[in-house]
């Protein structure tokens, strides 16, 4: 038996979990996937998952964690699973859990993100509270729930129009910044301390990528609100000279994230940028863990292709630090 054979890889089946499963198998660990009752087809027909269990809600987890405790698993964490469950109940998950889970409170809180990103020196969209909207702002309801109910408002009359009922939530105004989504997969490995560009990706977004099928003199015939609804993701690769400045924002956040918690951030994460006409990135957002857009990287990237002479997605890359750890007797270093 390899060591990795004395441990199992599991994930929720949603998200990314065809790239978690298929990457740990090719690393030579036991899959576990489990999967709400009704959403297990995928995961049978790509035969990725050696096992599934099947449950009625999220919440069921901790039922059946004690069969995840027996059996040594790991468990690698994606947005579906983090909003389902939420970083309260995360807090309580016994079971080996790879990635540092301090930092999904400062993710959490577009407050602290912001601060954070800002002490990495990188630049961010301004941010404004509804009476001083003084230009088009995009406002964000807070949680990762691909930008669902996201608005435009360019002053503080039509926040309140759109704004509607959901006073009450929690969100944050931050400027439009016009140019080009650009989202951009990184992993940093604890354990040799280097940081990998994994790939790029752009989303394709529900109503906002098909207003341009309707010619302007067109649309005036509906009753159009821009919307970025994510239904998919499109590869992407970046012109070559932005690539410094790419590894250097990644570095810096790294570097940020020491001083935050204890472990600071480690593993895939991914930063969420406009790259303005002038080439100036500016950033979002940043998920501290495996993006949903690495998934159109399943056999590898152009950027992972250079380093591996063998298919590498992120999934896979997650189950090989998994597997050096073990070999090298420094496991805790990738568990949070
Ligand atoms: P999620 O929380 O789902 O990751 P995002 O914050 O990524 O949501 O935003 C969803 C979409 O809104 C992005 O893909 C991008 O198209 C757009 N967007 C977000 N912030 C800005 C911004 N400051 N300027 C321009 N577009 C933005």
């Amino acid at each position: 038996m390899n060591t990795q054979q004395k441990y199992a890889i599991v994930t929720f089946g949603s998200h990314s979990a065809l790239q978690i499963l298929k990457g740990a198998q090719q690393e030579g660990f036991h899959t576990i996937c489990i999967c709400i009752k009704g959403k297990e087809q995928p995961y049978k027909s790509f035969g990725v998952a050696d096992e599934i269990i099947l449950i009625d809600k999220y919440d069921d987890y901790f039922l059946i964690e004690d069969q995840l405790l027996q059996k040594n698993a790991i468990l690698i964490p994606h947005a579906s699973m983090i909003a389902y469950l939420g970083i309260e109940k995360i807090q309580l998950i016994k079971t080996m859990y790879f990635g540092d889970r301090d930092i999904l409170s400062i993710e959490a809180s577009r407050d602290k993100q912001a601060q954070w990103l800002e002490d990495a020196r990188l630049n961010i969209p301004k941010t404004f509270t509804p009476a001083t909207i003084d230009r088009p702002c995009i406002v964000k309801f807070d949680g990762a729930d691909g930008g669902r109910g996201y608005f435009i408002a360019k002053d503080y009359d039509e926040f309140k129009k759109k704004i509607a009922d959901r006073y009450n939530e929690s969100f944050t105004c931050q400027e439009y910044v016009v140019g080009i989504p650009t989202y951009i997969h990184y992993f940093y490995s604890p354990l040799t301390k280097e940081l990998e560009l994994f790939g790029l990706d752009k989303r394709y977004e529900s109503n906002v990528d098909g207003i341009g099928r309707i010619a302007f003199k067109d649309q005036a015939g509906f009753a159009l609100e821009t919307s970025y609804t994510v239904a998919g993701n499109k590869p992407l690769v970046l012109r070559e000279s932005l690539l410094p400045e790419v590894f250097k924002m990644g570095e810096s956040v790294i570097k940020a994230s020491q001083k935050l918690t204890k472990q600071g951030l480690y593993g895939a994460f991914c930063l969420e940028t406009v790259i303005t006409s002038d080439l100036q990135f500016y950033v979002f957002e940043i998920s501290a863990r495996i993006v949903a857009g690495t998934n159109v990287y399943m056999n590898g990237s152009p950027y992972t292709y250079l380093r591996y002479d063998e298919p590498m997605s992120t999934g896979r890359r997650i189950a090989r630090e998994i597997k050096q750890a073990i070999a090298r007797d420094q496991l805790t270093k990738v568990l949070g």
